[in-house]
């Protein structure tokens, strides 16, 4: 559900598009080009206050103060990789919760993963957000604004977002799409619609919602297993969808958008890395637009997974080459700094931060 309000009852400013703003402030008896100002702050000088808002009249400020919330994000920690200079932020929302956001510097620009819900249900074998449920949603300027301060705080611009931290997106849907709108806005931070990358974890009738929305982002599916019996063992959301719906889903947003998909693959030693199930992942995915990506599966101490070794990891990938697929190797980015993702607000919660 589309929740535009911060928890004070105050609507939120930072989830609402330039149109709304306008009626907005119309209704307020302001000059529609005031609204043009007023997004500009918002969401081009990454404005952490109504009160720096210089070029409004202190009235008009007031006014918003009053009536509308401006969510900014507090920084509770920063942790920067000696190795491959990645940085991972908990940021700390109104309510008190914590979420974890990456920036990884990339030769192809500046890319920042984040978080869609506080927590999530989805219940993944292998993954550190799932371990205490769903706390809640984001809203759209909490997903926007996790981008914001990460460009405010390393000066630089991000040119590529991936919804790839906490959180499953299609559970999250009308806000996760709302924020894909506002972030490639040509009045926003105007990051191109193709350098933007939706993960799902295979929830069928939201792809295929997805793939209607007009837009040219990258989605990517968690698929981990070439059948669904090896599925079910890691992912919870395999007893609800079979791999063939999930598969069909996902050309159908091929058809619909002409973008090609990711199939993310997490290499788990003994559970889904063996050449036959190689062989099975390149007949299952010979006909599909798209490309697999092999993630070493980051070990978190809850569970006993294993990360494969590296010669079952180049074999692996070898075989689905052999097989015509396109593969590549997930680089393993701030290892250094709190291992899987979502391990390091795990940790903080837990008080080992
Ligand atoms: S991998 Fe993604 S969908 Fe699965 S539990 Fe973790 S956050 Fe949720």
């Amino acid at each position: 559900m589309l929740d535009l309000k911060n928890c004070d009852g105050r609507k939120d400013i930072k989830s609402m598009t330039l149109d709304e703003i306008t009626e907005e402030l119309e209704a307020l008896g302001e000059k529609s080009f005031r609204a043009k100002q007023l997004y500009d702050w918002i969401h081009v000088k990454l404005a952490v206050s109504f009160d720096g808002m210089s070029s409004l009249s202190k009235e008009l400020r007031r006014k918003l103060k009053e009536n509308y919330s401006l969510t900014s994000l507090k920084t509770v920690e920063e942790r920067r990789s000696r190795v491959d200079g990645t940085r991972k932020y908990l940021f700390g929302l109104e309510d008190g919760h914590i979420i974890e956001s990456v920036w990884m510097q990339y030769q192809h620009g500046n890319s920042v993963c984040i978080s869609s819900q506080v927590g999530c249900r989805m219940g993944c074998r292998f993954c550190a957000s799932t371990l205490d449920g769903l706390e809640r949603n984001l809203r759209p300027s909490e997903m926007l604004d996790q981008i914001y301060r990460i460009q405010s705080l390393t000066g630089e611009r991000v040119s590529h977002v991936v919804v790839m931290g906490a959180g499953e997106p299609m559970d999250n849907y009308e806000n996760v799409v709302r924020f894909l709108r506002l972030i490639s806005s040509e009045k926003g931070l105007n990051i191109s619609q193709r350098n933007l990358t939706v993960s799902t974890c295979g929830i069928v009738p939201g792809i295929r919602r997805f793939a209607e929305e007009g837009l040219q982002v990258t989605l990517a599916l968690s698929l981990h297993a070439p059948n669904d019996e090896v599925r079910r063992t890691l992912m919870p959301v395999a007893n609800r969808y079979k791999l063939e719906d999930v598969l069909g889903a996902c050309r159908y947003y091929f058809e619909k958008t002409g973008r090609r998909l990711t199939f993310e693959y997490s290499l788990v030693r003994g559970v889904n890395d063996n050449l036959e199930e190689a062989g099975a992942l390149a007949r299952l995915l010979r006909d599909e637009k798209g490309h697999v990506n092999l993630i070493p599966v980051n070990p978190i101490k809850e569970r006993d997974y294993v990360q494969s070794d590296r010669k079952a990891i180049a074999d692996f990938k070898n075989l689905l080459e052999k097989n015509g697929i396109n593969v590549t190797i997930r680089r393993e980015m701030g290892r250094d700094i709190g291992g899987a993702c979502g391990q390091l607000r795990k940790s903080y919660m837990e008080g080992e931060g």
